[in-house]
């Protein structure tokens, strides 16, 4: 039997734990502050800031969210996040990417004090998940990993195989199945003989942007199967990199898209946001 593991029920589940957390906050006068830059009028990303915005305000996070058009320059960029890095009331910076290209995207999100860096993309807090120290980590693979604990999957000893190696989920998802002791082999656009690499994995995580990337005949009989993709059909349907329904069949665990891992990476947000908070008291004692 496949256990469809739906990302849905466990961020309902964090959200409303997390609702909690800031209500016990604010007994000791805090609030945690989220502060979303958006540069220009992408609707996906507009969309995106919105629905974060929404999710945060629903647990009882305070949220800013700053608007730029798409002409704007690099310093008064880097000023805004510098006001957000001293104001007491901001525990989570987030700058919504892509941004345009005169701005220096390694430099602005370098900016962002590690401390606020909800989205774990600043170069310290990379740095320290790689030495598997604590530090933030980007919300999808955070999400991957709150999810497979969640489902019960072990991850000692097994042979995940990561597809795509992007720096905000191939590459850290597979830095922290390796702090977690799995045998971790990424692959790539330029991998040979994807399908033989494939076959190997206990836990096989995709995350390409490619519907079809994975079918049935490349994953070995009870796998893992994550499924990060996004593609959005003209129909208006958002499908995986995986053939569901097929791989499915063989699969021991699999996650579906929508619903599957999706939902995570906003509960990751919010949950990275109040352990800031959380941090800052015990900054203060
Ligand atoms: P990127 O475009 O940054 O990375 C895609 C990766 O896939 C690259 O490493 C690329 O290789 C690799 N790749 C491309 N084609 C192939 C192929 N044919 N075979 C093997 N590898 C291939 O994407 P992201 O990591 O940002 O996102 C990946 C997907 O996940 C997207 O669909 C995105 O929308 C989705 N996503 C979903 C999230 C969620 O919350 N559900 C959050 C973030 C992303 P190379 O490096 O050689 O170019």
């Amino acid at each position: 039997m496949t256990t469809v593991m739906y990302g849905t029920e466990l961020a309902n589940k964090m959200r409303s734990d997390l609702k909690e957390e800031v209500k016990v906050l604010s007994q000791k006068n805090i609030q945690p502050g989220l502060a979303v830059i958006i540069v220009g009028d992408d609707y996906a990303s507009k969309t995106y800031v919105r629905i974060k915005r929404n999710a945060a305000e629903k647990i009882g996070i305070y949220s800013k969210v700053v608007e730029f058009p798409d002409d704007i320059n690099e310093e008064t960029l880097l000023d805004k996040i510098n006001e957000f890095n001293e104001d007491e009331n901001i525990h989570g910076i987030l700058v919504q990417l892509p941004l345009p290209p005169q701005i220096d995207e390694r430099k602005i999100l370098e900016t962002i004090k590690p401390e606020k860096d909800v989205d774990g993309f600043h170069p310290i807090n990379v740095g320290r998940l790689s030495n598997n120290q604590p530090g933030f980590i980007p919300c999808t693979p955070l999400g991957i990993e709150k999810m497979l604990g969640y489902y019960e999957v072990e991850v000692t000893g097994k042979h995940a195989v990561i597809v795509g190696r992007s720096n905000i989920v191939g590459k850290p998802i597979g830095q922290i199945l390796l702090n977690n002791d799995a045998t971790v082999t990424y692959c790539h656009s330029k991998t040979k003989n994807l399908k033989e690499i494939t076959k190997q994995a206990d836990l096989l995580i995709i995350a390409v942007g490619q519907a079809n990337t994975i079918t049935a005949n490349m994953i070995k009989e009870g796998a893992v199967i994550v499924d990060v993709g996004n593609t959005y059909l003209e129909s208006g349907k958002v499908v995986g990199d995986v053939a569901f329904d097929e791989v499915k069949e063989k699969a021991s665990f699999i996650t579906p898209v929508p619903k599957g891992v999706g939902p995570m990476t906003i509960t990751m947000l919010l949950y990275n946001t109040v352990l800031s908070a959380k941090a800052r008291i015990t900054e203060d004692q």
